[in-house]
């Protein structure tokens, strides 16, 4: 597999390009992530410091890191009355249910649970799975994410319930894979409001060419995940219109030694027991889109994630190449615990990725 010289990606066939001198065109045409600094944040934060209410903002937590920290800096650093929001969602993974447990405590703040009836997340997973495998195409790989894309509307409503203006979520601009960009035919430096647009029209072709996506049952709870996918989308802005949505990391520059010294030493959070990195082991289908993106690209968005890190001179090159090599796991024994939870029995994924691999 022949890298980038500059950041770590590999030359993918129609997909990423490597020049003459073996440089990948995300270097070429990178654009370096500006901050809006923290200044701007602290006058948007103080403008909902309210008096008499219980609370001043809404903090989304998942039990990872960058949302652990989130709520260690506006509890600690801001001092402002935060409620803590949690979707129980059912492949959190064990330690990041204790992490939130331990953060909540350590910072005496209330946290509100919640989770969808009649196991609809479980069925729209299972029946996208099987789409998936039965005709594997690695723009589909985000459908796996569906049931965390239909939470805003609950996370909204949770902030009326309560009188809140704000919402603050520990959203990371490294973190937006340039490649799952690519794959749908949209530019890397696309903002997000127009790259969510291409995002859903690209998706809805792949999806018409596989139908089985589209199954009338579960088709309101589709639209809803393209409609609120995140906070940028089009059916959160409109719903939320009277809210103030930010990613504390769009402000101040995320700092991976930062993040984990503080909420190690400062709400007893643990990192995964089982797994070499930090990032994104709070939901274990993480591991199955890994184990997708290996095997139709040769990569994961770790490659991706550390390339713009290594672009931002924020990790080494050799110190990114050391992380894949270790991170870079198929995790079988995981997809199999999944695939168990789900009940999908038909499909062995040792032996699919035999067949559809080597
Ligand atoms: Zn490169």
């Amino acid at each position: 597999m022949q890298r980038c010289q500059r950041c770590i990606m590999p030359g993918i066939p129609r997909l990423i390009t490597l020049d003459e001198d073996g440089i990948c065109h995300q270097c070429r045409n990178y654009r370096p992530i500006r901050m809006k600094g923290e200044k701007e944040l602290i006058t948007l934060l103080d403008s909902h410091r309210k008096r008499k209410s219980e609370y001043d903002c809404i903090v989304t937590v998942s039990g990872g890191r960058d949302s652990a920290f989130t709520l260690l800096k506006l509890v600690k650093d801001y001092k402002l009355k935060v409620l803590a929001v949690n979707y129980e969602n059912p492949f959190a993974d064990d330690q990041a249910k204790a992490n939130i447990k331990n953060m909540i405590k350590k910072l005496s703040v209330d946290l509100v649970q919640f989770k969808f009836g009649n196991n609809i997340h479980e069925k729209i997973l299972k029946n996208n799975i099987i789409a998936w495998f039965h005709k594997p195409s690695p723009a589909m790989v985000p459908v796996i994410c569906v049931g965390c894309k239909i939470i805003w509307p609950r996370i909204m409503k949770i902030a009326k319930e309560h009188n809140i203006r704000c919402i603050v979520n520990g959203g990371n601009p490294y973190e937006y894979t340039s490649f799952k960009k690519e794959l749908l035919g949209v530019n890397q430096n696309a903002g997000l409001v127009s790259a969510y647009f291409f995002n859903i029209f690209r998706l809805a072709r792949e999806a018409l060419h596989n139908l089985s996506y589209l199954k009338p049952k579960y088709l309101p709870f589709t639209i809803k995940g393209f409609l609120f996918a995140n906070q940028y989308a089009i059916g959160s802005r409109l719903l939320g219109f009277k809210l103030d949505k930010i990613d504390l990391f769009h402000y101040i520059t995320w700092n991976e030694d930062e993040v984990l010294t503080r909420i190690q030493n400062e709400l007893d959070w643990q990192p995964p027991a089982d797994l070499v990195s930090t990032w994104r082991f709070d939901c274990r289908l993480s591991l199955l889109k890994d184990f997708m993106y290996l095997t139709c690209l040769g990569v994961t968005e770790k490659d991706d994630f550390y390339s713009k890190l290594v672009r931002e001179s924020k990790m080494s090159r050799r110190e990114a190449l050391q992380r894949i090599e270790k991170e870079n796991e198929l995790h079988v024994d995981v997809i199999e615990d999944i695939f168990h939870q789900l009940g999908i029995e038909d499909i062995d994924v040792s032996r699919w990725y035999e067949k559809n691999v080597h």
